[in-house]
């Protein structure tokens, strides 16, 4: 068993935070909800190779669930996860209580405008708003120099990215690529829910993206190829799809063909299982 300090409130996180940024080593963050697979390990790898000192936070933000999505269910495993972190060199965690982050009579939301119209803020009303606030709040907590974020959830990276500099917050925002099983499945904690059908099955959502990608790279019209994409979605039982998208990675805004800088996005439900992927096409 590998050992790592932990800290559970705002107070004792600047304490310990303190004499490394005193010692002149950067800061950096690793947000995570928990449930640790290797695409989060990556972002602590990331951290590492830009800050002196690494901090990982876990926290299920209730925030960022709306009331019909799986907060109560989402997998929560502390211990495991303090010895990945452990192995893979975070030098301390930060593992607040929900009172810890909002106390009685929270009433402050930051809500970050354009992009958010787009793809999961429709999709999952309130989501971003949480996402928003809770990161606002591990960077004033933590005041990194630098914090990682995975591609995996890219318009979420494209939503900090605003804030970060609409907000003009001194923070280095530092993307990772997609970490993926071996048949392309993004790795997300949310895989656990699958059944070993639905397992086989989810492979099915990169590898149709990626077939799209091609077909958009060679400059077909989007919406055809969207529509074959979603078609093929539902005939391996994914139901109900939210979307399957070509966008403007910057604005996110929905493009009627390829050009430089647009990504395709689909987010499909399998089973209780959301999944989501997108894929940079030109
Ligand atoms: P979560 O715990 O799902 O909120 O994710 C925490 C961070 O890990 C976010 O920045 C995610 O984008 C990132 N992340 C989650 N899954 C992956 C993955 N498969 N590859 C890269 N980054 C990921």
């Amino acid at each position: 068993m590998l050992k790592i300090d932990v800290v559970r409130s705002v107070a004792a996180l600047r304490a310990a935070t303190r004499p490394h940024r005193h010692d002149g080593k950067r800061i950096g963050l690793v947000p995570t909800m928990g449930a640790l697979h290797q695409g989060h390990l990556e972002l602590v790898k990331a951290a590492r190779r830009h800050a002196g000192f690494v901090v990982a936070t876990i926290f299920v933000n209730p925030l960022q669930f709306n009331p019909a999505e799986d907060l109560d269910a989402y997998p929560r495993d502390e211990a495991t996860d303090l010895n990945l972190l452990a192995a893979t060199g975070a030098d301390l965690v930060f593992a607040p209580n929900v009172a810890e982050m909002y106390p009685k009579h929270f009433s402050t939301e930051v809500k970050v405008g354009g992009l958010t119209k787009y793809l999961d803020g429709p999709a999952r009303p309130g989501h971003f708003e949480g996402v928003a606030t809770v990161v606002t709040k591990l960077f004033n907590q933590a005041q990194p120099d630098i914090a990682c974020f995975g591609e995996k959830d890219f318009q979420q990276l494209q939503v900090i990215r605003r804030l970060t500099r609409d907000l003009d917050l001194p923070i280095e925002i530092v993307p990772v690529p997609t970490v993926r099983d071996e048949d392309g499945l993004a790795m997300s904690s949310r895989n656990r829910y699958l059944t070993e059908k639905e397992r086989i099955a989810a492979a099915l959502l990169p590898a149709s993206l990626r077939a799209a990608v091609a077909d958009l790279q060679a400059g077909a019209a989007a919406a055809p190829i969207l529509e074959k994409t979603r078609a093929a979605l539902k005939s391996a039982g994914f139901a109900p799809i939210d979307y399957v998208e070509l966008c403007d990675a910057e604005t996110l805004q929905p493009l009627p063909a390829a050009r430089e800088g647009s990504r395709l996005f689909a987010a499909a439900h399998l089973g209780r299982t959301r999944l989501i992927d997108n894929w940079p096409v030109l």
